[in-house]
């Protein structure tokens, strides 16, 4: 077997996940923690003074970090909230309190999200009627037994036919819509 040498491989750990520097990253993080296990007053210290000199950049630095990063992000505040879900449910509370406008504004947005897609969707529908539907027929007949399973076996079957039905309704709507 040859092992391509086009790749970065880390000789320690064998990741392949490198820093814009040239350093590994998982052996990067993994010196970065056992730093700050032994001294965390210190990794402390030295994070607050360097934000209170660099504030905006500390700022913009998270901010990129997120945006790059938003699996972690999603897993972190999973699982604070498993660990805290009484503390999350009463801060959640007190903010909704403290910004109803905010709030407001946002469950707009998100609602006004779900209809754009919900329109994009049907709009898909409206354009590629036979492909959405040769396309239900090709998984159908590739997973009939799975299909099957899940309509017969399952507490779900009323709901599965009931969606089922809802859709093949609307594609034939859509179909008319565009035979007009
Ligand atoms: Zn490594």
């Amino acid at each position: 077997m040859t092992v391509s040498t086009n790749v970065w491989q880390c000789k320690r750990c064998g990741s392949s996940e490198r820093k814009a520097a040239g350093e590994c990253k998982p052996c990067s993080r993994a010196r970065n923690a056992a730093y700050y296990a032994a001294n965390p007053e210190k990794v402390k210290a030295k994070q607050a003074a360097y934000y209170a000199a660099n504030p905006e950049k500390v700022k913009a630095q998270k901010a990129a970090y997120r945006a790059a990063n938003p699996e972690e992000k999603k897993a972190q505040n999973a699982a604070y909230y498993a660990a805290n879900p009484d503390k999350v449910r009463a801060q959640t509370a007190a903010y909704r309190a403290a910004n109803p406008d905010k709030v407001k504004a946002k469950n707009a947005a998100y609602r006004a999200d779900k209809e754009k897609a919900k329109a994009r969707k049907a709009a898909y529908y409206a354009a590629n009627p036979e492909k959405m539907k040769a396309r239900m027929a090709a998984y159908y007949a590739a997973n009939s037994e799975k299909v099957n399973t899940r309509i017969t076996g399952s507490r779900n079957r009323l709901k599965i036919r009931k969606s089922l039905a809802r859709l093949f309704s609307f594609l034939d709507e859509m179909s008319k819509v565009t035979e007009k």
